[in-house]
């Protein structure tokens, strides 16, 4: 049952017992808003929200997007964030991703027209694909690959923005569109394949680092909290704000740099391993955030060895309890 504390408003979070819906939720409640968390347990777990349920405006809903969406509650603002994030999990059932993403957001965007709700879409840099122009900006339209093994992510994420876009032109629903960079912090799924997490795990255990490829691919690492922060601005924003807006941390690092920072941090004794590079992984990845800069007011503040050091933090609990 969905408690009813009158004044608050209410939030629908689909996505959130994953990595970052948890924090989402999180973030919602401590601001006083009551928050509705639906997700079907396939990558995130019920553990990421334990804690939450000593707020009394928590209510979690196990349910697939893919279904129908049929609520009696009311509801004033929803992000939509489920989907699997990490290569290997939207690899496994392709599918079902491009299902979640297309099926699951048509679904979502009719919940929004009927409750009257504004909505935000959890979009993502991958929508660039592998990018022919550095660092991204959003008015780039992308070099993806659609029939690859990312395509099920990549196509349907772009696919979701389509919707999104039509919804609002269409139906004149509020829409909210953020492309979000590789985020990391506690609550990553520790056996996610992604490749913090990966690093992290691999360190604290004294086994090899996994470097696909040469490692000399880059990526742009944003800690969660500041990512959270962006979806909350991004929200609040002025109705004729809809993006799509970049939400990333715009320092630059190979995959090599990232593993010599967490050896470093760590104190491990790991070995480097070098196996296959997979094919479409994106070369080199940095978000320009002018737009979430001058409409948002938003920029990361907590780089990347600051966020790493949270993060090991994080894991040594969570393999200590095994
Ligand atoms: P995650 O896998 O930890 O969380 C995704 C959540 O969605 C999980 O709890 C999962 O069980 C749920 N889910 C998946 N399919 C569902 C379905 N059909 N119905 C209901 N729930 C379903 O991933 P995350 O890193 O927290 O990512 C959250 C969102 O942000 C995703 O939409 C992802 O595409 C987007 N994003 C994340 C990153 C990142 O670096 N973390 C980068 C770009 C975009
Ligand atoms: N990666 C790696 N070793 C790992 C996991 C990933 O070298 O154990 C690489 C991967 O090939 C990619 C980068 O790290 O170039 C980021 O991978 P991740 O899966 O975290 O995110 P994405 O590819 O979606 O940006």
């Amino acid at each position: 049952m969905v408690k009813l504390m009158n004044t608050a408003k209410r939030i629908l979070v689909t996505g959130g017992a994953g990595f970052v819906g948890s924090h989402l939720c999180e973030r919602l409640l401590v601001e006083g808003s009551e928050v509705v968390c639906l997700d079907s347990l396939d990558t995130g777990s019920l553990g990421n929200v334990e804690n939450l349920n000593v707020f009394p405006g928590f209510t979690f809903i196990d349910h697939d997007i893919c279904e129908p969406l049929n609520f009696e509650f009311d509801l004033d603002e929803i992000y939509n964030l489920a989907s699997p994030a990490s290569p290997p999990h939207y690899q496994k059932d392709p599918i079902k991703t491009t299902k979640t993403n297309v099926l699951g957001s048509l679904n979502v965007l009719d919940l929004a027209r009927k409750k009257g709700a504004k909505i935000f879409q959890a979009s993502t840099s991958e929508v660039y694909g592998d990018p022919a122009l550095h660092p991204q900006v959003e008015e780039y339209w992308g070099n993806v690959n659609p029939i690859g093994i990312r395509s099920c992510y990549d196509e349907g994420k772009r696919c979701a923005e389509t919707l999104f876009f039509d919804y609002h032109r269409m139906h004149s629903l509020d829409i909210k569109v953020a492309r979000i960079f590789n985020t990391y912090g506690p609550r990553m799924n520790p056996k996610d394949g992604r490749v913090v997490s990966n690093f992290i795990v691999q360190a604290l255990e004294n086994t090899p680092i996994t470097i696909y490829g040469t490692g000399s691919q880059t990526r742009s690492f944003c800690y969660v909290d500041n990512l959270v922060d962006g979806f909350i601005r991004l929200m609040a924003s002025p109705d004729e704000v809809i993006g799509p807006i970049n939400l990333g941390n715009p320092g630059e690092f190979t995959v090599l740099e990232l593993a010599e920072k967490v050896l470093r941090l760590t104190g491990s004794t790991s070995q480097l391993i070098f196996e296959q590079l997979p094919s479409d992984d994106p070369t080199q990845r940095k978000p320009n955030i002018d737009k979430a800069n001058d409409l948002l007011g938003w920029s990361p503040d907590i780089q990347l060895e600051e966020g790493l050091t949270r993060t090991i933090e994080h894991f040594e609990k969570v393999l200590l309890l095994g």
